[in-house]
C-alpha cells in the first residue's frame, strides 16, 4: 500500500509548539457530570496557569450514544462556568476540525501509517466487533495469525474489500513504563497488554486511538483524564513510540465517589452540573467545591477554602492533585453554597431567588424584595426557598402543638393569653413596621413581667403556622401587612380556645 507521506508532513507542520496546550474532550451525552466538570476545570486551570491554550474537542465517534442538543449543553456549561476555550468547533483554530466525526479520514490514514511503521496490523478475523470500546479495565486478549499473513495476501484482501479492523501490535515480551504526573512511574508487562482495536471495520476509530491521534495532531501537552484509563496508558505509550511522537504529560485523576464504594453516576441518581444548578447551587460555589475534589492548594494557600476562578488559575499545580478518590459531600457543598449566597449583594441575590420565591408566593401584597432580604442570610440552596416562604401566601393548616415550646416557656394556655393580649395592641398600632411592632410587643412583655419569647413565640406560630420561619414574629407581621396579620392572630386564638 502506497501512503501519501506529504499528507503527514502537512499535518505535522500545522501543530503549534512552544506553549502549554490542554483540551477538554467530552462526549456529547446531554449533561455534564461532576467528574467531567472537574476534568474541564483542571484542564482549563493547567492552561490558564501557564498562559497556555485551552481547546474544546467533541468526541462523537460513538455514534450510537449521540443525543440531540448535547453539544449545546457542553458549550452552555463551559460558558456559564467561565471556562473559555481558545480553540474549538465553534471558534475554530489552527488544527481544525475539532469534532472527531469530522476527522474520520485522518484516523484511517494514521492507522495505515502505523501498520507501515510496524505498530499495528490488519486483522481479518470475524467476530471481533464486540471488543470495540469494551470496558477499558477488561483485558480481552486477542490472538490470531493475521500479523503473520504474507504481504501480498494482505494486499489482496484489502483490495478485495474484505472487512478488517486495525489492531495495535503489542510486543510479546518486555515491559512498558509509563509516567503519570500524580501516580508516578508505572511499569507493566507487555504480555498483559492486548492487541487492542484501533480502527473498526466501519472505518471509525476506537476511543483510545482517536485520542492519541488527536492529542498529537492538536499539540496537546497535558492530558487530564480519569484514573479508570490508567491501565490503557501503557498502550498509549507504545502507540506514541511506534509513531515516533513525544508523549504528553498524563494527569490521571481519581474518581469522584458518592461514598467509599461507589463512583458517582448520573444513572444512579447522582446530580449532574445541571441538576445542581436547578436545585439552586451557584455556579461559582460548584466550581470552587469541584476544584477541591481531588486537588488541594499548597504552601501559604493550604488553609484557604474559597477561591475565585482567577485565584484558582494562579494557585493550581499538578503536585496538588491527589491520588486518593474524592468523596462528593453534598453537605459540604451546601455549606459552601450558603457562604457564596451570603456574599451576594441583595440585588444579585434577589435576581437568583425571585423565580424560587415566586413558586410559593403569588400574592401581590407581599414585597418579595423584603422576603429575599429576610431569607438570604440563612439560605443554603435556592430550591429550599419555596417551602420556607409558602406560608406568606396562605396560612397552612397547623397543629396547636406548635404553641408548646419549652425554650420560650410557652404552652397552649400562655399562648392564648399572649395572643389575646397582643391583639388589641396591634389593632391600635398605626405604624406597621418591624421596629414599631417590636417596640409595642416587647413593651407588652415588660408590662406583663414575662420574657419577650412568651409573647413573640405564639405570635410567630399564629402568623406562619410553622415552627421554623425565615424571620421573627415582627418581621413576619411586617411582611404580611396589618389586616392579614390580625386575621391570622384571630385564627390562632380561635384554634387555641
Ligand atoms: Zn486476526
Amino acid at each position: 500500500m502506497k501512503l501519501d507521506l506529504q499528507y503527514f508532513e502537512d499535518m505535522e507542520a500545522k501543530i503549534p509548539h512552544g506553549k502549554v496546550r490542554t483540551r477538554f474532550a467530552p462526549s456529547p451525552t446531554g449533561y455534564m457530570h461532576v467528574g467531567n466538570l472537574r476534568t474541564a476545570l483542571y484542564t482549563w486551570l493547567i492552561a490558564r496557569n501557564a498562559g497556555g491554550t485551552f481547546i474544546l474537542r467533541i468526541e462523537d465517534t460513538d455514534q450510537g450514544r449521540l443525543v440531540e442538543g448535547a453539544v449545546d449543553v457542553i458549550y452552555r456549561t463551559l460558558a456559564e462556568c467561565g471556562l473559555d476555550h481558545d480553540e474549538g468547533p465553534d471558534v475554530g483554530g489552527p488544527v481544525a476540525p475539532y469534532i472527531q466525526s469530522e476527522r474520520r479520514d485522518t484516523y484511517k490514514k494514521y492507522a495505515d501509517l502505523l501498520v507501515q511503521k510496524g505498530g499495528a496490523y490488519y486483522c481479518f478475523c470475524e467476530k471481533t466487533e464486540q471488543e470495540n470500546d469494551a470496558d477499558p479495565k477488561q483485558i480481552v486478549k486477542h490472538v490470531c495469525d493475521c500479523p503473520k499473513l504474507p504481504q501480498e495476501e494482505i494486499e489482496r484482501r484489502l483490495a478485495a474489500g474484505v472487512p478488517c479492523v486495525v489492531r495495535q501490535k503489542i510486543p510479546a515480551t518486555g515491559t512498558t513504563t509509563f509516567r503519570d504526573a500524580s501516580f508516578g512511574e508505572i511499569t507493566v508487562e507487555n504480555s498483559e497488554l492486548e492487541d487492542q482495536i484501533l480502527l473498526k471495520s466501519d472505518g471509525l476509530p476506537t476511543y483510545n486511538f482517536a485520542n492519541v491521534i488527536d492529542d498529537h495532531l492538536m499539540g496537546i501537552t497535558h492530558v487530564v483524564r480519569g484514573s479508570e484509563y490508567l491501565s490503557s496508558a501503557p498502550k498509549y505509550n507504545l502507540l506514541y513510540e511506534s509513531f515516533g511522537w513525544e508523549v504528553p504529560t498524563y494527569v490521571h485523576c481519581s474518581p469522584v465517589m458518592r461514598d467509599a464504594q461507589h463512583k458517582m453516576s448520573k444513572r444512579h441518581g447522582d446530580p449532574s452540573y445541571e441538576d445542581l444548578v436547578r436545585e439552586g447551587y451557584l455556579t461559582q460555589a460548584i466550581l470552587n467545591y469541584v476544584a477541591l475534589l481531588g486537588w488541594a492548594p499548597r504552601g501559604e494557600l493550604s488553609e484557604q477554602e474559597f477561591f475565585t476562578l482567577p485565584e484558582l488559575a494562579k494557585a493550581f499545580d499538578l503536585a496538588g492533585i491527589s491520588k486518593s478518590p474524592a468523596v462528593f459531600d453534598i453537605a459540604k457543598l451546601r455549606w459552601m453554597n450558603a457562604e457564596y449566597i451570603k456574599k451576594l449583594s441583595p440585588e444579585e441575590f434577589y435576581l437568583r431567588a425571585e423565580p424560587y420565591l415566586k413558586q410559593a408566593v403569588q400574592s401581590a401584597d407581599i414585597d418579595l424584595h423584603a422576603v429575599a432580604a429576610l431569607v438570604q442570610p440563612r439560605c443554603e440552596i435556592l430550591s429550599d426557598l419555596p417551602e420556607r416562604v409558602d406560608f406568606l401566601d396562605r396560612l397552612p393548616d397547623y397543629d396547636t402543638e406548635l404553641y408548646v415550646h419549652k425554650k420560650s416557656k410557652s404552652d397552649r394556655e400562655t399562648s392564648l393569653a399572649a395572643l389575646e393580649a397582643a391583639l388589641p395592641i396591634l389593632e391600635a398600632l398605626e405604624d406597621w413596621t418591624n421596629d414599631s411592632l417590636y417596640a409595642a410587643l416587647t413593651a407588652l412583655a415588660e408590662k406583663q413581667g414575662v420574657k419577650n419569647a412568651v409573647i413573640l413565640w405564639p405570635l410567630r406560630v399564629a402568623l406562619s403556622g410553622k415552627a421554623m420561619t425565615p424571620g421573627g414574629a415582627t418581621e413576619l407581621a411586617a411582611l404580611l401587612g396589618k389586616s392579614e396579620s390580625l386575621a391570622r392572630i384571630r385564627r390562632g386564638i380561635e384554634l387555641l380556645k
